[in-house]
């Protein structure tokens, strides 16, 4: 079966790492309190203990790290923080901070208790950084001003604000700024289950009928991923618009996400270029990640923070000293035969295919 949309908006992928156009819409969809933020029950309960400790001691909250996959939820529950903590928040990210006046500007324009988030806080540059550890810290800016022999050093006192750090590598950021956060978060891949209740909670806001087995199969196939979820609820909205009288059944869920090639587990067909090319090019691993990125072509970054959580919660993917290793799971999946095994020629020819 094939699907016309009629347009190119389309051919992004689902798992896109970056923000696609229709993201833009997600800030409708975002909960905006704890409790309609579905799943990650740990990271709730201890968040709310933290938010109501400083609310009664009038304090701001401690610095908080969160980190995890993109798409999880790091953004959107920096501004529930904001919200249950009554404060205002700034959004900015690592590399949009190019030089320590740009994180001044920021710093001395935000009010008492207000929370600055850093995406990708493990891109900011180290000049930037060093600014930030005093202003962490002691809530004091050392600027210099001037240059040369005449150049002086002025400290400005800062309003006791929040810094909220989002990342999806916590091994990348330095040692220093690292411990200067009190708290850290990590977010993990949500429950099908979890998924279901998000997609049901979307097709709400956006007006969409769906029913519990849609919503199921749409969660089961998002690679633990909200984002992702929403993204496909969207494009089997499309489908279900067009061909199935604008209810999301299981079927029509079934239906569209095989002809956007997405398979029953959710995989793409990245990840299955990827397992495909660790088994053909190289017996199965262990094979470098930059290897590996040159021989499908991806990025290396791309495929270790948006492929391969997915891939290694499976059971599909190992990461070894030497390399990354494919399993047993990942042959069944795919059709092919496990080494050792009998050799399958007509499977073989299907790993051609890949
Ligand atoms: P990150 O900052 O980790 O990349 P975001 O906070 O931007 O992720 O989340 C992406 C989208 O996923 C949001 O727009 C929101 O609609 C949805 N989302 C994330 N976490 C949840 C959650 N726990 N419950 C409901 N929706 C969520």
């Amino acid at each position: 079966m094939s699907i016309d949309y009629g347009n190119d908006i389309y051919e992004e992928p689902l798992v896109a790492k970056t923000f696609l156009q229709e993201d833009v819409q997600e800030g409708s969809l975002r909960p905006r309190t704890l409790q309609d933020y579905i799943g990650q029950e740990k990271v709730k309960e201890n968040l709310s203990v933290f938010i109501q400790a400083a609310r009664k001691r009038e304090e701001s909250l401690d610095h908080v790290l969160l980190h995890g996959p993109p798409g999880l939820g790091k953004t959107t529950l920096a501004g529930i923080i904001a919200q249950e903590m009554g404060v205002n928040i700034r959004i900015t990210s690592g590399p949009a901070i190019e030089k320590p006046g740009d994180l001044a500007a920021l710093l001395t324009n935000l009010n008492e208790g207000d929370i600055l988030f850093v995406d990708e806080i493990h891109r900011l540059n180290r000049s930037v950084e060093e600014i930030l550890y005093p202003a962490m810290e002691d809530y004091v800016l050392d600027i210099i001003v001037g240059k040369g022999p005449s150049a002086n050093s002025i400290r400005l006192d800062l309003p006791r604000f929040t810094l909220i750090g989002a990342t999806t590598r916590s091994g990348q950021l330095s040692a220093p700024l690292r411990d200067r956060f009190g708290v850290t978060l990590r977010l993990e891949l949500y429950t099908p289950e979890e998924l279901a209740q998000i997609v049901s909670r979307s097709s709400g806001i956006l007006g969409v009928e769906i029913v519990a087995e849609g919503a199921y199969e749409i969660a089961r196939r998002s690679r633990g991923t909200p984002r992702i979820a929403n993204r496909m609820l969207r494009r089997v909205r499309d489908f279900a618009q067009v061909k199935a009288d604008g209810v999301i059944t299981q079927e029509v869920a079934d239906q569209s996400l095989c002809a956007l090639e997405i398979d029953h587990l959710g995989l793409d067909p990245i990840d299955r270029r990827m397992l495909g090319a660790i088994i053909r090019n190289y017996g199965g691993g262990p094979v470098g990640l930059e290897t590996l990125a040159a021989t499908i072509g991806e990025e290396a970054v791309t495929l270790e923070d948006v492929y391969e959580p997915y891939l290694m919660q499976l059971g599909f993917l190992t990461r070894t000293p030497r390399g990354r290793c494919v399993t047993q799971l990942a042959y069944r999946h795919l059709h092919l035969p496990i080494p050792g095994g009998n050799t399958d020629l007509e499977a073989m020819e299907q790993l051609e295919l890949l």
